[in-house]
């Protein structure tokens, strides 16, 4: 079980958690609900399952602090999980640092990314409750290619929308749905309302999160078959990554250590950040812990650092409920950048939450830092770390340039980047010019 050759070998397997936490049960207020948008009044479950089978709505609404995770769920998860918690005692020299860090390596799962935590949970359920088709968004193709692969573990139809950005300079992800047996649409397509309508007064348009979310809602609302299926911002979304946290814990206890003093991580829609720090958290609220939680956003999209608290729509034309959260407004459209997987407008209201609370803190990344990092990993640990990921290095490195605590720092790594390896190769190009 040692990946890397690391002196500071993982010790001894933890345990694939028996179930997810659910942080509403801990929180001192609770966290805003989602509105219907044409009543205004808190979303309702029959509401919900008019988009998400029966179990995922619950799962959105519900406030019990743990949620069993299904035996055909699980034993998926076993065939990557636990994913790694690996001391980078490398990096820690090359940083000069006297705090221990800690990776928790997510892009161990089969298709590279901490996604498929969700993915499996939502193909199963939607499996069992006889839906036959999933639709949905894919930026840099992460989730997509983490639901292509879910679908294929149950047996259902995977049709996803790739942001056009993405859909045409990352091809390799797009090969790797179609392989898993998925189809894939550059977004905005001609194959909806919400696409034909963008296209007719924006043709060049590089496409949009919000935008392929429209379009994956639009086909599933008009096909009883189908049901739709998000990869992050929603809390059923956020339940589900919390493996993640948990198994951290564990891990960081068999290395002989307490807790995190600071736990940090990469925010796009929120999920992977959630899912590593809410257990975290959940010793914050419930013990005497003082775990520091800092999110790194990209500064070409901040919705933590610059978007107001408000409730919005989670897609561009309106037709998912309306959430309370960080925002740049849901018809905001990013800049083209590498870490295709942060380029929302705004973020899971669940995290959104606990940053007014202050439990979580946020920073923006600029992209140029992010990739410094990342290189940085690759020459001490030699993981290639996500785009994505790279911003939780570069918060990482400057919050222990501002401290010579010896404390420990756990960093979420959620995916690898041997997919981006153009981009990486872009930023070194552009020193050695
Ligand atoms: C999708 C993705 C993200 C961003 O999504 P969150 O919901 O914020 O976790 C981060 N890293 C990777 C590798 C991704 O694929």
């Amino acid at each position: 079980m040692n990946r890397t050759g690391n002196s500071h070998a993982q010790p001894g397997a933890a345990h694939v958690p028996t179930h997810w936490y659910n942080i509403a049960a801990d929180l001192p207020e609770p966290i805003p609900p989602h509105l219907n948008p044409s009543t205004g009044e808190p979303v309702t479950a029959a509401e919900l399952e008019s988009l998400f089978p029966e179990a995922l709505a619950a799962q959105e609404l519900g406030k019990d602090r743990f949620v069993l995770i299904p035996e055909p769920v699980r034993d998926v998860y076993k065939s990557w999980r636990v994913t790694p918690l690996l001391r980078a005692a490398r990096l820690e020299r090359a940083l000069n640092t006297r705090a221990r860090i800690y990776l928790k390596f997510e892009g161990a799962s089969p298709v590279g990314s901490h996604k498929p935590n969700s993915a499996v949970a939502q193909a199963y359920y939607n499996q069992r409750e006889g839906v036959a088709k999933l639709t949905t968004e894919t930026g840099a193709g992460q989730w997509g290619s983490a639901l292509a692969f879910a679908g294929a573990m149950f047996g259902l139809d995977v049709e996803v929308w790739q942001v056009r950005a993405s859909y045409e300079s990352k091809p390799y992800r797009r090969y790797l749905m179609e392989l898993y047996g998925g189809q894939v649409h550059s977004s905005p397509s001609s194959r909806t309302a919400t696409g034909r309508a963008i296209l007719n007064s924006e043709s060049d348009t590089p496409g949009s999160l919000g935008m392929a979310v429209s379009e994956a809602v639009e086909v599933a609302l008009a096909d009883p078959r189908a049901r739709y299926a998000l990869g992050s911002v929603l809390n059923h979304v956020v339940l589900h990554q919390t493996v993640i946290g948990q198994e951290a814990i564990a891990q960081l206890c068999q290395y002989g250590e307490a807790t995190a003093d600071v736990v940090i991580g990469c925010a796009g829609g929120g999920s992977n950040l959630a899912g590593l720090s809410f257990p975290f958290l959940r010793e914050v609220l419930t013990a005497d812990a003082s775990t520091r939680v800092i999110a790194a956003e990209p500064a070409a999209c901040p919705s933590l650092t610059q978007g107001e608290y408000r409730y919005d729509h989670g897609d561009f034309s309106g037709l998912t409920p309306l959430m309370k959260m960080h925002t740049l407004g849901h018809d905001f459209v990013p800049d083209p950048i590498h870490a295709g997987g942060l380029r929302y407008h705004g973020m899971a209201p669940a995290l959104s939450h606990v940053v007014n609370l202050g439990l979580v803190e946020p920073v923006a990344i600029a992209q140029d830092a992010a990739f410094h990092a990342g290189v940085l990993l690759a020459r001490s640990e030699g993981l290639v770390a996500a785009p994505e990921s790279t911003h939780a290095l570069a918060a990482a490195f400057a919050y222990l340039d501002s401290t010579r605590r010896e404390e420990t720092v756990v960093i979420g790594l959620s995916g690898h980047g041997q997919l981006d390896l153009p981009a990486y190769l872009d930023i070194l190009s552009s020193h050695s010019r």
